[in-house]
């Protein structure tokens, strides 16, 4: 499957072009036009099925559908995130950070900060005080900052939880909660985990409204 079908925008095409794909991989040809379509998602797909392109390249062309100036952003104080993915550790959120910048690499003015835990506070509160397009955080930071009121979650349209079986195994489960009660109930979940059943089928029953499978 060629990925100009999908329903992307021209400069995320682009983007996907500078990586020099040529065909989308199973799982980018499910979930990206369910993604742009607004559904709920319950996806189990491997690390190396290209799944991480599966979440960002729906995210970011919906970004650009509808983008405010940085002008409008700044009068409105428009300031929080549009979409956040969580994931469970650091080194995952920097690969999705990476990701989101090259695909994004035609977006002018993407901001993307990263909220992870053993990292200095000072800068990811300067980032969060600007406008931002993509949030990518570990859950306990994530509520640090939440608690401390530097960082609110209004402007939420799409929430990603990546590996979401890994951070339930780690303990989080409560702070994905709290974070997902700080956003808007009209948001586009999706969930990437190896498995569904036990407590992630809870979480996923919990966050999500009619969601899609897709298991490949
Ligand atoms: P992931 O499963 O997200 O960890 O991605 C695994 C690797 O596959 C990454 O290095 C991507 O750059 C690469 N990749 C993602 N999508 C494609 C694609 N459609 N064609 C070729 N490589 C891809």
């Amino acid at each position: 499957m060629t990925f100009e079908n999908l329903g992307l925008h021209e400069s995320i095409l682009r983007a996907v072009k500078d990586s020099g794909y040529e065909t989308a991989t199973e799982v980018q040809a499910l979930a990206i036009p369910a993604g742009i379509a607004g559904k709920d998602l319950m996806v189990s797909a491997r690390t190396g099925s290209g799944k991480t392109a599966a979440f960002i390249l729906p995210a970011l062309s919906k970004i650009l559908a509808s983008r405010a100036t940085q002008q409008e952003r700044v009068r409105g104080k428009n300031y929080g995130p549009r979409v956040l993915v969580l994931c469970p550790t650091r080194e995952l959120a920097m690969q999705v950070a990476k990701a989101a910048q090259t695909y994004g690499r035609h977006v002018p003015g993407l901001k993307i900060a990263t909220v992870l835990g053993g990292m200095p506070y000072a800068l990811q509160i300067r980032q969060l005080s600007g406008p931002l397009d993509i949030l990518i955080a570990t859950p306990g930071r994530l509520l640090d900052h939440l608690q401390s009121g530097k960082c609110v979650l209004d402007n939420v349209e799409i929430l990603v939880l990546d590996e979401a079986d890994r951070m339930l195994d780690m303990g989080f489960i409560d702070d994905i909660k709290f974070v997902a009660d700080r956003i808007p109930a009209e948001r586009q979940t999706v969930m990437f985990s190896a498995t569904f059943a036990g407590h992630v089928g809870r979480l996923a029953h919990d966050l999500m409204r009619d969601p899609q499978r897709i298991d490949v």
